[in-house]
């Protein structure tokens, strides 16, 4: 089996440029957040499900899932938010180790904003937090979505603590410094990555 290493971070913390540096090294990514858009993309299984237990008002004019619409309905429900939670975790975990193995590098990173918060760091052989202070998540995150705030801070807060994250770290990634210091940080730890990879193998 593959050597899989569970990259996470707050909101705004710098997952995606880290795992881009990954990739510049050549190492495979899974994304989370994008095999959870696979699992309901037009004509899966998973939308199947869902309009049949919600009906096609979840669904675009275009025949695409709704996210908000569905996000209303399960909103004030409990009873059908566990639903929807019990349809698309196993889909999702089960596409995540898919591609984990149909991955052709020495090893792959898997990108999961609530790694730790979901349970998905059992799935995972290493875990690597990319670390910033809840001002620069804040600050990045407004400039980069022109959102306020406030909105931030709420999400910051309904995520695992910062302190939480770094304890749990196997691998801690500082991201605080300039985008040539995180590439060095990255390089580094890529090498570390190809060596526990080939003791996995072995
Ligand atoms: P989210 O969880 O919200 O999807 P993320 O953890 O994937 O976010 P990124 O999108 O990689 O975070 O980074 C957040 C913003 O900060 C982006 O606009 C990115 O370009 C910028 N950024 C990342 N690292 C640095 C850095 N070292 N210096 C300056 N800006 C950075």
């Amino acid at each position: 089996s593959k050597f899989v290493v569970g990259l996470t971070g707050g909101i705004g913390s710098g997952k995606t440029t880290v795992a881009n540096l990954f990739a510049e090294e050549g190492v495979d990514l899974v994304d989370a957040d994008i095999v959870a858009r696979e699992v309901v993309a037009k004509g899966s299984k998973g939308l199947e499900a869902i309009i049949a237990n919600f009906g096609p008002e979840v669904l675009t004019e275009a025949g695409e899932l709704d996210r908000a619409q569905l996000r209303q309905r399960v909103f004030s429900d409990e009873q059908q938010r566990q639903w929807l939670n019990q349809l698309l975790h196993p889909m999702i975990r089960q596409e995540m180790l898919s591609q984990v193995e149909n991955a052709t590098s020495d090893y792959v990173i898997m990108v999961v904003p609530l790694l730790f918060e979901n349970g998905l760091d059992r799935l995972v052989n290493r875990t690597l937090v990319v670390d910033i202070s809840p001002e620069l998540q804040i600050s990045r995150t407004v400039k980069r979505d022109n959102v306020d705030a406030t909105q931030v801070n709420n999400i910051i807060n309904s995520q695992c603590s910062r302190s939480d994250k770094l304890a749990r770290a196997d691998d801690i990634i500082d991201n605080q410094g300039e985008i040539s210091t995180l590439k060095q940080e990255v390089q580094a730890l890529h090498q570390r990555y190809l060596q526990l990879s080939g003791n996995h193998d072995a």
